[in-house]
């Protein structure tokens, strides 16, 4: 996928860069005999968390022209995932190595470990250090309330930026050494600039459309369609894509903006979201009255197989309310003039929890590609297993679309892999950012 290695040509050239760099300036500087065996790695390690750090950002900016350069939002969510995991372990690398080269010089630990141990620990580099361990936790914490995680969560990029540009600058080959120095500069502002328009601009000059309530109606036990009308201006999107959505009505939500995939077609007029009730918001969208505002801000996401022209045979997989961009795919297959062989699996635990299954059998013979559709209910059927859909199928050059919770899509996604299928053919969208 031609995305994915983007991303990867980014991440490896940044690091290959960060290093080569430190090399170029320790050559200039000199390699004095202090910075082996511990010193130099640990500068390298906190020159490349740092670097994983500021990628970390930009990947995760909400700003649609850098979508393409990590495959969409939703895939830049699990490269920061991977990259602040990274960031975090080479940062902590970078403090035992410095506790290595304290303790081969005769210093104690003290001054590595222990704020304000003496006129020689750095008091400052080591209560953010401690300070960041802690919210790393955090961002592995399931029960918090997502806004007050997304809070805390926010702090990490923050002090990450003042701590490690801090620690970083007081090192001598970065001072000594301007391409060094360059290099960090420019990948400071950019994980600032990516921070600070994340946090207090898109609000305000994100891609914005107003929206009014046509209706909120209830399928099922637990899942509402919101439908919305174009106030101004109509968002154009592909299938398959996601969408921030606020709704200043609802005062108690006012602020919050909740991604929803899309579940309508880019060929209609109104927009549709199909919420599967969770919490207190996506509880309260019921109580919206016809003609109420709502803000939707997007569209984002690389899941569309309009991105992914070349491969004719799909598989697309929909689990629970994993189904809803598939919904708007299919929606759009009925008007789309581009001809593929489709086998479509909607997973749900009973018969009465498969509430699209009708909608999808009214449509999936209207569309112009062929399509098998099967509706899988776990409870009578067991699990659906990828070699069981791969016998469905016969033939090997399919790709896969995957959709639901992340443990569902991991755990499909491995099974797909160890069937052979690369994981280029393989595309996930997790319902989660955290
Ligand atoms: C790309 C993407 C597409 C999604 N598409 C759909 C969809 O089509 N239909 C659907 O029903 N759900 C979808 N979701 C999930 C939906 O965003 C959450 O269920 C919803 O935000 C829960 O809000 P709540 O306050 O009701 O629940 P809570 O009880 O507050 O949260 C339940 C779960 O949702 C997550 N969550 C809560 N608020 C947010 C937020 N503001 N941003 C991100 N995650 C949040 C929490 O981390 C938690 O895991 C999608 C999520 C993502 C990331």
């Amino acid at each position: 996928m031609r995305h994915f290695s983007r991303a990867a040509y980014l991440i490896s050239g940044a690091l290959i860069l960060t290093t080569i760099l430190w090399i170029a300036g320790r050559i200039e500087v000199g390699f004095g005999p202090e910075l082996w065996p511990w010193l130099a790695p640990s500068q390298i390690a906190m020159l490349l968390s740092f670097t994983c750090a500021a990628l970390a950002l930009l990947a995760v900016v909400r700003a649609q022209a850098l979508e393409p350069l990590f495959g969409g939002l939703d895939q830049g969510i699990r490269i920061h995932r991977r990259l602040g995991l990274w960031a975090f372990l080479l940062m902590i690398a970078h403090v035992v190595l410095l506790l290595l080269d304290a303790l081969s010089k005769g210093i104690s630990a003290g001054v590595i470990l222990v704020p304000f141990w003496s006129d020689e620990a750095r008091t400052i580099d080591i209560l953010a250090f401690y300070i960041l361990i802690g919210l790393g936790l955090f961002a592995y914490e399931r029960r918090m309330r997502h806004e007050r995680w997304l809070a805390l969560h926010r702090l990490i990029g923050l002090l990450f930026l003042i701590g490690t540009a801090h620690a970083a600058m007081e090192q001598s080959t970065i001072r000594s050494y301007e391409p060094l120095r360059i290099w960090i500069i420019i990948l400071l502002l950019a994980g600032a600039a990516s921070w600070f328009y994340r946090v207090f601009l898109f609000n305000t000059f994100g891609p914005r459309y107003r929206y009014g309530v046509e209706h909120a109606t209830t399928r099922g036990s637990d899942v509402v369609d919101l439908v919305l009308r174009p106030i101004d201006r109509r968002m154009m999107y592909q299938p398959g894509t996601f969408a921030f959505v606020r709704t200043p009505t609802l005062s108690a939500h006012r602020r919050e903006l909740h991604p929803f995939s899309i579940s309508s077609s880019p060929v209609e007029r109104d927009l549709r979201f199909s919420v599967r009730q969770v919490g207190d918001f996506t509880r309260a969208l019921p109580s919206l009255a016809k003609g109420d505002e709502v803000e939707i801000f997007g569209p984002f996401g690389g899941f569309t197989p309009l991105r992914f022209a070349p491969y004719r045979r799909m598989v697309w997989i929909g689990a629970g309310i994993g189904i809803t961009p598939f919904l708007g795919m299919l929606n759009f297959e009925v008007s789309n003039r581009d001809f593929r062989r489709i086998w479509f699996y909607y997973i749900t635990r009973t018969p009465e929890d498969a509430v699209y299954d009708e909608e999808i059998r009214a449509r999936f013979l209207k569309a112009d590609s062929l399509i098998d559709y099967t509706q899988w209910t776990t409870a009578d059927r067991g699990r659906l297993s990828a070699a069981r859909i791969a016998e469905d199928i016969g033939l090997d050059d399919y790709a896969v679309m995957l959709c639901g919770s992340s443990a569902f899509v991991d755990d499909m996604a491995a099974q797909f892999h160890r069937l052979g299928v690369p994981h280029q053919r393989i595309i996930l969208e997790e319902l989660q950012f955290r």
